[in-house]
């Protein structure tokens, strides 16, 4: 097992590709706290991996809020000992929405979820990781946080802000035995994907042209697999960079 004994934390884990990570890590032998908005979800995704002789607890935690977040990372010391891997994957989609769309109470709420929220859990999380020298955290942007055509602005404008975090926390720590990497995935088939569909008309026909481009939509397992490389000490020497798992759709 590759991940035996370690302690991980990952957000937004009560459905999607969060739920898949969680689920690979247990299988993998890690402890896991399976933290969400949607406690009932996480609820149900702990006792999915405890009937598979996995362990893991559900916290109820909204990374939009500093005392939920310092609570989820408190839950996986007093329940498992330690941290050592954070997966901040909770994220929200504002549909396609152009800058001049924009407003500022949809802005603020995606960035407060999307890119505060991966800033809040790492802040908490660093602390512990100093102390053992050791710790691994993953991100999860988007194809979106790479170029202009995968996204609204302000979904791409967080995630975009997400790499760049990235890429300041694997340097920052990196002396520390801190790797810090994310994952952009292309379009995968979750609860956010198929909620793109019922945004406002520009939105929907945008949406049909980018998945015309798509080469395929992705499966949430195939994003935990990139999930579990980069947790593992299989990616001992990646650091502060960003893989795209997205069936090449990056490439078109
Ligand atoms: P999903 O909707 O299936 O899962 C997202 C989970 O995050 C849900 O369980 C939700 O309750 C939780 N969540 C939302 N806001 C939260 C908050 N404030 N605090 C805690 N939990 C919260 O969607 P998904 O596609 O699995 O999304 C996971 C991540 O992947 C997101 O960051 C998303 O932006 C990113 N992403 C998705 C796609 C895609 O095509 N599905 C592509 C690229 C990136």
């Amino acid at each position: 097992m590759k991940l035996e004994n370690k302690v991980a934390v990952v957000t937004g884990a009560a459905s999607g590709m969060g739920k898949s990570i969680a689920e690979l890590y247990a299988r993998e032998g890690a402890k896991v706290i399976v933290a969400d908005l949607n406690l009932e979800g996480a609820e149900a995704v702990t006792e999915g991996i405890i009937a598979q002789g996995g362990t893991a607890k559900a916290v109820s935690a909204n990374v939009a809020n500093q005392e939920d977040v310092d609570a989820m990372i408190d839950a996986a010391v007093s329940e498992y000992g330690t941290l050592d891997i954070l997966v901040n994957n909770a994220g929200i989609m504002d549909g396609f929405e152009a800058v001049g769309d924009i407003q500022d109470e949809r802005w603020d709420m995606i960035f407060d979820v999307n890119t505060k929220g991966v800033m809040r859990a790492m802040r908490k999380a660093i602390p512990i990781f100093l102390e053992k020298e050791w710790g691994v955290i993953i991100n999860i942007a988007s194809t979106g946080g790479l170029n202009g055509a995968h996204a609204g602005a302000a979904y791409g404008a967080s995630k975009h802000a997400v790499v760049g975090l990235t890429k300041n926390t694997g340097y920052m720590y990196a002396e520390k035995g801190i790797r810090c990497n994310a994952i952009a995935p292309g379009g995968v088939a979750t609860n956010i994907a198929s909620s793109m569909q019922g945004f406002n008309e520009f939105g929907a026909s945008r949406t049909k042209a980018v998945q015309e481009v798509m080469p395929r939509i992705g499966r949430p397992d195939e994003i935990a697999r990139v999930a579990l490389f980069l947790a593992s000490d299989e990616s001992s020497f990646v650091n502060g960079t960003v893989i795209v798992a997205d069936g090449g759709w990056t490439a078109a």
